[in-house]
């Protein structure tokens, strides 16, 4: 079963990506939750608030201990929280991938925008729907994470270990490619190991 952090944001559209590839789904709302979970989604939203909400109920140290053994995807304002270095301290950082990333870096809400992508998985190269929604730039990557997709030379999606980050929304383009990748594929393969 595949969580989603539902605290704020967009949670309700990675629960239907998760639908359309009949994975089991559950919204997690409180640090109990991910015991009954095999990975989870950190949503877009307002990191500020996810962060805020998840203070008030001790998320940060359950999430890093279920992070240790299982994959996470973060996406937009997700990412932002499992980065280590953010542009603004209201929001405390998960320190599962080892980027620093300025918040709203692309402008404001009139400057988001949808294009294809190219991401490079597993020697393939894969074309994708991306909207990009007041999102983040990734401005220090260490050399532990590995960049997956540029969109005009700017990292936006970076992996490290079992965990997945993107700058953008695939859930409000439907694009299932990447939740197929993190929670399908990596489970076959830890389930066939
Ligand atoms: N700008 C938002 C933030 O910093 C992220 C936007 C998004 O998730 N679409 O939290």
């Amino acid at each position: 079963m595949v969580g989603v952090l539902a605290l704020q944001g967009d949670y309700s559209k990675h629960v239907q990506i998760l639908e359309m590839l009949n994975l089991e789904v559950l919204e997690v709302r409180y640090p109990n939750d991910l015991s009954l979970i095999d990975g989870l989604v950190i949503p877009g939203g307002e990191s500020t608030t996810i962060s805020d909400l998840m203070t008030r109920v001790s998320f940060h140290e359950a999430i890093k201990i279920f992070a240790k053994k299982k994959p996470i995807l973060g996406t937009c304002a997700g990412l932002i929280l499992m980065s280590k270095n953010i542009s603004d301290d209201r929001v405390i950082p998960l320190g599962l991938l080892d980027i620093s990333v300025d918040r709203n870096a692309y402008g404001r809400q009139v400057d988001s925008f949808t294009d294809q992508i190219k991401v490079s998985l597993n020697d393939n190269i894969h074309n994708v729907s991306a909207a990009f929604i007041r999102a983040p730039k990734i401005n220090k990557v260490g050399s532990n994470v590995k960049i997956l997709s540029y969109y005009n030379n700017e990292p936006v999606v970076v992996k490290q270990g079992h965990h997945l980050g993107l700058t953008f929304h695939p859930e409000l383009v439907k694009t299932t490619f990447f939740h197929n990748y993190i929670f399908r594929k990596q489970f076959e393969i830890n389930n066939a190991a």
